[in-house]
């Protein structure tokens, strides 16, 4: 591809809104079946703005969706161990089929603790240990949502990923770590950078994948991407700023993901659908 050519945009918007209808469909399929619509409850640890933004976004795709959601607002100063109990009790409670902890949780909370206090079949946001584990054996469970995200991204878009050099910027937990391990899955050669990591560039520009996850706003440089590469931008900053810089890295790449409008919106498709998967699964039915 010429430098002078423009990116096509990968269009999170309509394939995450196919996601979700086809996530209604089957929620209304498991409730005229089962007498019972799937439920996620919501967990947020005290009130910083954008978090409680999310959540609430969460929560009416899942009402337009016909997903039940209840709410557990905790009070900022809740302990580890209270909100251990909350998800314990939310993980034996049969009425909820999935949870999602919103993070971060603050800085006193062991957010690891309470990860891993959801139950293995409830972790609709795939932020367990055991649900890592899958991931990273190919085995079924629930993925990550913005790994999960990024991958059916790839796939709508038919990106051959075999043998491709895929870069993935951050390792976070809930990100970095678990999208390497899936693209390694389709056999792509992963790379991992962080903020150790010496000379980024040069690594960014071996790319024909390139997976921002960094939190940093435009981070990576359009000078740095190889002509004719795709680029997964999972950055949002104010200004709809991504951890891209997208006006320079679009000239040169051949996929790239807008933001907003990219891997935004498949977070909270895969979200859904893993719920509308559990429900069924729980309530001893067909998941379609
Ligand atoms: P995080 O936990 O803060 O992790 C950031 C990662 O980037 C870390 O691994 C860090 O390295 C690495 N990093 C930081 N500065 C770097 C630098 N200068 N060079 C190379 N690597 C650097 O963030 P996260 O939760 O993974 O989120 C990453 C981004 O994705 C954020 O912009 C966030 O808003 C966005 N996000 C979007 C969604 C969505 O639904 N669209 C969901 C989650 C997150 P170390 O490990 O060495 O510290």
């Amino acid at each position: 591809m010429s430098q002078s050519q423009i990116a096509q945009l990968m269009d999170g918007t309509s394939l995450a809104r196919r996601i979700v209808e086809e996530a209604a469909v089957t929620a209304a399929n498991i409730s005229r079946r089962t007498g019972t619509s799937p439920c996620l409850a919501t967990v947020l640890v005290g009130e910083d703005p954008a978090s409680v933004t999310y959540v609430r976004m969460k929560r009416a795709r899942c009402a337009k969706a016909g997903i039940r959601s209840r709410h557990f607002a905790l009070p900022a100063a809740t302990t580890t161990a209270e909100l251990v109990d909350t998800l314990t009790d939310l993980s034996g409670d049969p009425d909820v089929h999935g949870i999602l902890l919103q993070h971060p949780c603050g800085p006193h909370i062991d957010e690891r603790a309470a990860f891993e206090a959801i139950a293995p079949e409830k972790d609709v946001d795939g932020v367990t240990m055991r649900s890592f584990a899958e991931m990273s054996f190919s085995r079924p469970g629930f993925v990550s949502c913005t790994p999960g995200g990024i991958m059916r991204l790839l796939a709508e878009y038919d990106v051959d990923l075999a043998g491709r050099h895929a870069v993935v910027v951050g390792r976070s937990a809930i990100l970095g770590k678990p999208v390497g391990v899936l693209l390694l899955a389709k056999d792509a050669t992963v790379t991992y950078c962080h903020s150790r990591t010496a000379d980024l560039s040069a690594i960014v520009r071996e790319a024909d994948v390139v997976v921002a996850a960094v939190g940093r706003p435009r981070l990576i440089r359009g000078a740095d991407i190889k002509p004719g590469a795709v680029v997964i931008d999972a950055g949002y900053h104010p200004g709809n700023v991504g951890d891209v810089d997208f006006d320079t890295a679009r000239t040169r790449a051949r996929l790239i993901t807008p933001v907003p409008g990219g891997v935004g919106p498949m977070t909270i498709a895969v979200l859904l659908a893993q719920t509308v998967q559990a429900a069924a699964e729980q309530l001893g039915t067909e998941h379609r």
